[in-house]
């Protein structure tokens, strides 16, 4: 009797065109074209963005990130018309995201959206206090298991831990990585936190299911009408939450090269993202007026 190939447990299941279950192809969109997204029209707009490779290039060291001046200017007309709510998710520490952007009247979602803040909310999921123990613990131990590998940053964003290796040289990766994991294995073992991976980027995290798109919903809950609409902009693993929050609700869009995503729509990158935004207002039309 032939054997049957045994599934493998690392590789995630595809459906018919290859992609991750839930995955599909996205339609590119062409802002400098006729957008197709008559769903907009007439609506409320409740728009969520993520920040780096989004709104900010991605760059070497993520500290060097900014928005450009062109993307503020966009933001904060947004900010201010009438039938949109602009939001900001981003896998920053909220004080950090809320000092880049720095548009005020605006929601902020700093870790995730662990931490969100809106004018005259704010608002954190409650977090296990072994949590915050293993936390506290994992500072320094992370710091001295860092030493070896030059260009791998920690950065402390309050409630989460990332470490960056945009800046590693190649050859060193996969040591850096087990370095890390077996740091982190003894309060992961137990339970006490979560680790995950990002674009060059490895967080340390609470073990909840919370995620950008809890935050979203959550949002959304608190003050949308069922005949708004959601539309979620986002580049990275973390917005893929967020895509799949939304499927059937909203407008998704994935930003960068991949073709595959639980988002609807594709931008091919920040520029796009930024000549999007600039039109949305002339999508959406005259609604409000
Ligand atoms: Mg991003």
């Amino acid at each position: 009797m032939p054997l049957k190939r045994r599934p493998s447990r690392k590789r995630p299941p595809r459906n018919r065109i290859g992609c991750k279950r839930g995955h599909r192809q996205t339609r590119l969109l062409q802002p400098e074209r006729q957008m197709p997204l008559p769903a907009i029209r007439g609506k409320n707009v409740h728009l969520f963005l993520d920040f780096d490779g989004t709104l900010a290039p991605i760059v070497r060291s993520p500290e060097n990130a900014r928005l450009p001046d062109s993307v503020k200017k966009v933001l904060n007309r947004l900010a201010r018309a009438p039938g949109f709510q602009v939001t900001v998710v981003s896998g920053r520490s909220l004080r950090d995201i809320q000092k880049r952007v720095g548009i005020r009247g605006m929601t902020y979602g700093g870790n995730h959206g662990l931490e969100i803040s809106g004018p005259g909310f704010r608002y954190a999921p409650p977090l296990p206090r072994a949590y915050h123990r293993a936390l506290a613990c994992l500072r320094p131990v992370l710091n001295r298991a860092l030493r070896p590998f030059p260009g791998a940053i920690l950065e402390d964003k309050d409630l989460t831990l990332s470490v960056h290796y945009r800046r590693l040289a190649p050859g060193l990766v996969p040591s850096f990585k087990r370095t890390l994991k077996s740091a982190v294995s003894l309060w992961r073992d137990r339970g006490a936190v979560a680790l995950r991976t990002g674009k060059k980027v490895l967080e340390i995290r609470p073990p909840i299911s919370w995620g950008k798109g809890d935050a979203v919903l959550w949002l959304l809950n608190r003050n949308s009408l069922p005949e708004d609409i959601p539309v979620y902009i986002g580049d990275d693993r973390t917005d893929e939450d967020a895509f799949a929050a939304l499927r059937g609700k909203g407008i998704t869009i994935r930003v960068g090269r991949s073709p595959r995503s639980a988002a609807r729509y594709r931008l091919n990158g920040p520029g796009a993202v930024e000549q999007f935004l600039k039109n949305l207002p002339a999508m959406q039309g005259a609604a409000h007026e």
